[in-house]
């Protein structure tokens, strides 16, 4: 179910408990301020989510309160992620859903990262 993003941040949400180490994940990137782990349901070949680990319901949520280190230290990961996974050069697709109509489902900040194959024209 899609959720408002406007809503406070519900520490009990699946990826606060993966970064509580409480429900395991196939994580391939972890650092201070990011975790990256394979999503359980792929959509393209590669399908990473990328997460800060402070608790930020959204894209939105995250940029307006985030300090600019946390900031500054997920996007360098979002991009390192790709780099180290050989993605730039093939090229990849990063997405953020935020609220009901992007259809986001799980109320803590994530980027997807799509890759390893063409991925044809940006959905509306
Ligand atoms: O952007 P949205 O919130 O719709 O995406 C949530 C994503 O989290 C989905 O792609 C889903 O497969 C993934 N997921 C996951 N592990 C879970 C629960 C959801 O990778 N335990």
């Amino acid at each position: 179910m899609a959720i408002d993003a406007t809503q406070p941040y519900d520490d009990s949400n699946i990826f606060a408990r993966i970064l509580r180490g409480e429900i395991p994940s196939k994580t391939v990137y972890d650092d201070e301020h990011a975790l990256a782990f394979h999503d359980i349901n792929p959509q393209a070949p590669t399908h990473i989510l990328v997460i800060p680990k402070g608790a930020y319901v959204s894209w939105d949520d995250f940029s307006a309160r985030a300090s600019e280190a946390e900031i500054a230290g997920f996007v360098r990961a979002v991009g390192k992620v790709a780099r180290d996974l050989g993605l730039v050069a093939p090229g990849y697709r990063l997405l953020a859903n935020v609220g009901r109509d992007s259809h986001q489902e799980v109320p803590h900040l994530h980027v997807h990262l799509f890759a390893g194959r063409p991925l044809g024209p940006m959905l509306a």
